[in-house]
């Protein structure tokens, strides 16, 4: 009974870890099969009008030193973007969705991979392994419970390991390299200001 008990559990073990090895197969095999993406902006229409980007790529942050994504706000300022749909930029596989809170999303660009993240989400549609459509509703603008005014924090990271960056990530953004990880996202969104 002792052994049995002991063949069990191993068995139990076994499939546990086959079963995630399919799973990053999988993972992998759809990102390989990622079409090319252009990225529209990631609120309102394809050019965010009615939005501004409060915060640039590497301004400086009071937390981590250096701001390593672009914060978006509604022109409206204060909570007005509070609820504001946020669509997929491009045609991508969720990595990682954190329920009312982000969510990772890998795209494939210029013939590599890169993974956004969408910070302070009210309310995360998405979950991972999902294949989300450009334009997709995939979450809405937060404050982060009231921590923040309602804005929408994008990090593009070069990355694509299974970590989704910021929180809990091995990253460590205070790190003097650490800006070489990610892209600053606002050349490669379509942006109204600059046409
Ligand atoms: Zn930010």
């Amino acid at each position: 009974m002792k052994h049995f008990l002991i063949i069990l559990l191993f068995g139990c073990l076994s499939i546990k870890t086959y079963s995630q090895n399919v799973s990053e197969q999988l993972k992998r095999l759809k990102l390989i099969m990622l079409p090319e993406t252009t990225f529209r902006f990631p609120v309102g229409d394809s050019v965010g009008n009615g939005y501004y980007i409060a915060k640039g790529f590497q301004e400086e942050h009071s937390y981590f030193g250096k701001h390593l994504g672009i914060d978006i706000s509604g022109i409206g300022k204060g909570n007005s973007d509070l609820g504001d749909t946020i669509y997929s930029i491009g045609y991508g596989l969720v990595a990682f969705a954190y329920p009312d809170e982000y969510l990772a999303v890998y795209y494939k660009y210029n013939g590599e991979f890169l993974k956004t993240v969408y910070y302070h989400c009210d309310t995360v549609f998405c979950k991972a392994g999902e294949l989300v459509p450009k334009g997709y509703p995939i979450a809405t603008i937060g404050n982060s419970k009231g921590a923040y005014l309602a804005h929408l924090h994008l990090e593009m990271i070069k990355d694509t390991s299974i970590y989704f960056g910021g929180y809990g990530d091995s990253h460590d953004y205070s790190e003097p390299d650490a800006p070489l990880l990610f892209y600053d996202p606002e050349p490669l969104l379509p942006f109204h200001e600059k046409q």
